[in-house]
């Protein structure tokens, strides 16, 4: 079948022609009809050193759709046919975080495109405890994007509390950064997003969903949001960006006894300012991934239409077009980039 794989410990991606997954017992083969890209795909595509334990070659992708296409012998409640989108990752379930309700940071999980063959191919075999199904009134595309849907609904509604009212600043207007900007007005908050001047699509696209914006390169952050409240600093700043300056700028936008969450996934060691931190006292922390439960509320938003997520889709490429996917993707030229196998 057709697919994309990394195959070496070096940079890049390349489409290739590998074998048909076999399914075991408890899984289903998933027809994959729509696979996106992901922020975390860019760093496997730079081998950065967060990937080094990687299996290769590995077929790429934890964000997908599609249709069941056979089901093992063990399976329970699918059928050939069914519509489906698939948790990115297989938690142990007998490890402490596991056995405790935090399964996101599961100290021996298996993740989709990493470990295992991922959703970047004509079919993909997924363990039916790990599926969902995709309701009729979203298509395919919107079903893909419900994975990072889930990891901003675990950010937001899990790590980050907010009051009514609250004034939140989305740092970052990549996919995680416009669901989160979304979920937190749904959540009745004030929020702008910034970005940079390379943003121009994602900024587009933010307006499309009735956010504002703000360019940090050309103004002055600090400023517009210190008018906004008075003088006193957001309440959240919400770091959605993996570029350093990011959390020095949101403790100086932030209110005393305000909080910075961070989801970014940045290269190398980030500076603090931790003396800020500590006389302002200033809740700093991380969020990381999303919990099974995530994935149910995510469908709900998406199926009322709360929360806008097929809008996020700006390139729909084959997967032989994989260098010129993953490029859309690096240079940020739009927004999401799926593949349609
Ligand atoms: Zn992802
Ligand atoms: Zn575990």
């Amino acid at each position: 079948m057709r697919a994309v794989i990394k195959s070496k410990p070096a940079p890049g991606v390349e489409f290739a022609e590998v074998p048909k997954p076999k399914i075991k017992p408890d899984e289903v083969l998933i027809e994959v009809k729509t696979a996106a890209i992901c922020g975390s795909d860019l760093g496997i595509y730079d081998y950065t050193p967060a990937y080094s334990k990687m299996r290769l070659p590995v077929v790429m992708g934890h964000e997908f759709s599609g249709r069941v296409a056979k089901v093992g012998k063990e399976v329970k409640g699918y059928k050939v046919g069914d519509r489906i989108l698939a948790e990115s990752v297989k938690a142990c379930g007998v490890c402490a975080y596991c056995r405790t309700g935090h399964e996101n940071l599961c100290d021996a999980s298996t993740l989709f495109g990493i470990h295992v063959d991922g959703g970047m191919a004509e079919h993909i075999a997924v363990p039916y405890k790990l599926l969902h199904r995709l309701p009729e009134e979203l298509g395919y595309d919107a079903g893909a994007l419900i994975e990072p849907l889930s990891n901003a609904l675990h950010f937001v509604k899990d790590c980050t509390p907010i009051q009514l009212g609250d004034f939140v600043v989305v740092q970052g207007c990549g996919p995680i950064g416009l669901f989160s900007a979304q979920l937190f007005r749904l959540a009745g908050a004030e929020v702008i997003v910034t970005g940079v001047n390379v943003d121009t699509e994602r900024f587009k696209i933010a307006g499309g969903l009735g956010l504002e914006t703000v360019n940090v390169e050309t103004e002055d952050l600090s400023a517009i949001v210190m008018e906004r409240t008075g003088g006193r600093g957001a309440d959240t700043a919400f770091v959605a960006t993996g570029a350093p300056p990011a959390v020095a700028q949101a403790a100086g936008i932030v209110k005393k006894r305000g909080r910075i969450t961070v989801i970014g996934i940045f290269g190398r060691p980030v500076e603090v300012p931790m003396t800020q931190v500590v006389r302002r006292e200033i809740t700093l922390a991380g969020a990381y991934d999303a919990k099974p439960e995530n994935f149910d509320q995510s469908i709900k938003l998406a199926k009322s239409g709360a929360i806008k997520v097929g809008e996020l889709i700006t390139h729909r490429l084959s997967l032989e077009k994989a260098g010129e996917a993953f490029e859309a993707a690096k240079s940020r030229v739009g927004c999401k980039v799926v593949f349609v196998p």
